[in-house]
């Protein structure tokens, strides 16, 4: 590609509002422009790279015997509402009307339009198991659209789904597909680990985070200085503690709650009495119902509850505290629901609250018109993060470390919160309906090139690795006008390309500090300079990373840079 004829609008100036390195570079070098908050044109250079990494997904998922598709990113509300998920997904979900006033969403993710897709066409054991992904632009708004394409309100994501007709099969294709993201991080050259995700089942399974290790991440990891064990401690959020005061006794409602489930209904569905442990509150704001479950019996599957209640489940650090808690925090609901850094959206939350509705685990033991900030008031703050720094770690092994993380990959076993909310059933050996077993699946692909850009890059610029950077060469006839350096450089240009290299050429009538210069930013691998020693046959080749020089015989260019 020649420079002339492509678009890399460099800048000399860091944009004001761009606080980290990747958001900076990927600016400055031209790879992205803003469009709107969390919205951003990629430009060609941008573009590339994120083909670059889309391709190494697309190889991983292909291997781990997933299957592509591309679903709608307008996506009707009716399969919204059938999963519950169009009342408590929140404002982050887009909504929008057609000319008939019938109501849509762009898609945040796919497990509705994927799970009635499915319960569609497949109907027997026979067809599953079922992996399906696709690469594709999500809408999210989000609360605070920052760091550029880290947190974008339009994002590229890769989202997959497996269905299955047995447990095993589910761990099976987890496991697979665990082991195609480590693949796909390692090859993006990151420096990653992938932790436990829901903290509040330390050393649970169910679903793992791949989180890129930097001090500018907005996660925090909890992991041990000599084991695997890794897990993000979002799951144990800090909680406000609110105490009814005595003019709420009397002023607040008592209502039945109709999206309540019953005792009995919870307890048969954990297989336990659930009269022992869960204490639900439960908040309506705006649409967005939110449910916090305390619990105080250690027995109980979290996974279980949160896929029932699609709520997070969160457990006091003293079991005693449970019963004086009449407010609460949000949990982060993850892949299944509205997630956004938990003490955001409490703080928000309690805000936006001025018809609550909180209450105890029981039918018609509700009020309504609760406002925290008059009828509760805050007299604590439990703090459930209670793994600290230098505790033996869960597994028994070390000492717990912490660590900040940027999230750019998400694997959750959801079971069947979804085939039994919307009937995705199939027919199992014995001719018998069975709800579809599933899974999801997500990589973050424009947050993946942020967090390269993040890692890979020093004072001047973007420093990429070999297989991301957008061209491999970068060639520089340092002077355009000199008739010898133009030919030189247009004869390999040609040479190179038919010899199987990606070169940009920098064929503008710049001077050559500014070709230089927009070259270290830009970031390529490897740069070949056509300078005044051309005329001898002579080349200069320097490596981005390293920042070393040498000078070529023209003749063995290719197989020096190869
Ligand atoms: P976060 O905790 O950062 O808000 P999430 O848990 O809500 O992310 P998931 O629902 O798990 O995100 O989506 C799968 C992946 O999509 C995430 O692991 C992340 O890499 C990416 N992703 C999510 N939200 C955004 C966003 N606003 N901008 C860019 N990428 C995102
Ligand atoms: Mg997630
Ligand atoms: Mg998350
Ligand atoms: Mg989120």
């Amino acid at each position: 590609m020649k420079q002339s004829m492509t678009l890399i609008p460099t800048l000399r100036e860091v944009p004001a509002d761009a606080e980290i390195k990747s958001h900076q570079l990927l600016l400055r070098a031209g790879y992205m422009r803003q469009n709107s908050s969390g919205v951003y044109s990629f430009m060609p250079l941008g573009k590339k790279v994120l083909q670059k990494v889309e391709a190494i997904v697309r190889e991983e998922m292909d291997n781990a015997g997933a299957v592509e598709l591309l679903m709608p990113a307008l996506q009707q509300a009716e399969f919204w509402q059938e999963s519950g998920r169009w009342y408590t997904y929140g404002p982050e979900l887009m909504r929008l009307k057609d000319r008939n006033n019938r109501e849509f969403a762009l898609g945040a993710t796919h497990e509705e339009v994927i799970t009635s897709l499915i319960r569609d066409e497949v109907k027997s054991y026979k067809r599953l198991p079922l992996t399906l992904y696709q690469i594709q632009t999500k809408f999210r708004d989000e609360k605070r659209p920052r760091f550029g394409l880290l947190r974008g309100r339009e994002f590229i994501m890769k989202d997959a789904y497996s269905f299955h007709a047995s447990q095993e099969s589910l761990d099976e294709v987890y496991n697979r597909l665990y082991q195609a993201y480590s693949n796909v991080f390692a090859r993006c050259g990151l420096n990653f680990r992938a932790v436990i995700a829901d903290s509040g089942a330390m050393g649970g399974k169910d679903t793992h985070e791949f989180m890129v290790l930097s001090d500018i991440g907005e996660d925090t990891i909890a992991y041990s200085d000599s084991s695997d064990y890794a897990a993000n401690v979002e799951m144990a959020p800090v909680i406000t503690r609110y105490e009814k005061s005595e003019e709420a006794e009397a002023a607040l409602e008592k209502v039945h709650t109709p999206g309540q489930k019953s005792i009995e209904e919870v307890s048969a569905f954990l297989d336990t009495d659930a009269t022992k442990c869960i204490k639900t509150l439960l908040f309506q704001v705006d649409d967005k119902q939110v449910v916090v479950l305390v619990r105080g019996d250690h027995e109980v599957n979290d996974i279980k509850l949160k896929n029932y209640y699609n709520a997070s489940v969160v457990e006091l650090a003293e079991p005693e505290a449970t019963k004086e808690v009449l407010g609460c925090a949000i949990g982060s609901l993850g892949p299944i629901g509205v997630s956004d850094g938990i003490e955001v959206i409490a703080d928000a939350a309690v805000e936006a609250i001025v018809n609550g509705v909180t209450g105890a685990n029981e039918e018609d033991y509700h009020y309504i018109n609760v406002n925290p900030g008059r009828d509760f008031t805050v007299t604590a703050y439990v703090d459930l993060r209670f793994i600290q720094e230098g505790d033996l770690s869960p597994d028994g092994n070390g000492t717990i470390q912490f660590a900040k993380g940027i999230e750019v990959g998400h694997v959750f076993k959801l079971g069947t919160r979804y085939s039994e909310a919307m009937n995705a059933v199939y027919l199992d050996e014995n001719g018998r309906t069975q709800p579809m077993i599933m899974g999801c699946y997500g990589i973050g692909v424009s947050r993946t090139v942020a967090a390269i850009a993040e890692q890979f890059n020093d004072e001047k610029g973007l420093v990429w690795p070999g297989n991301i950077a957008p061209y491999q060469v970068h060639l520089i006839p340092v002077n355009m006008k000199d008739e010898t350096q133009a030919t030189v450089g247009e004869e390999l240009y040609s040479e190179l390309k038919a010899a199987g290299f990606d070169v940009l050429m920098d064929d503008r009538q710049e001077r050559a500090g500014v070709k230089f210069a927009d070259s270290d930013l830009i970031g390529l691998p490897i740069r070949v300079t056509v300078g005044k020693k051309a005329a001898e046959g002579i080349l200069e080749v320097k490596i981005r990373k390293s920042g070393e020089v040498v000078e070529v015989n023209r003749s063995e260019l290719a197989a020096k840079i190869r």
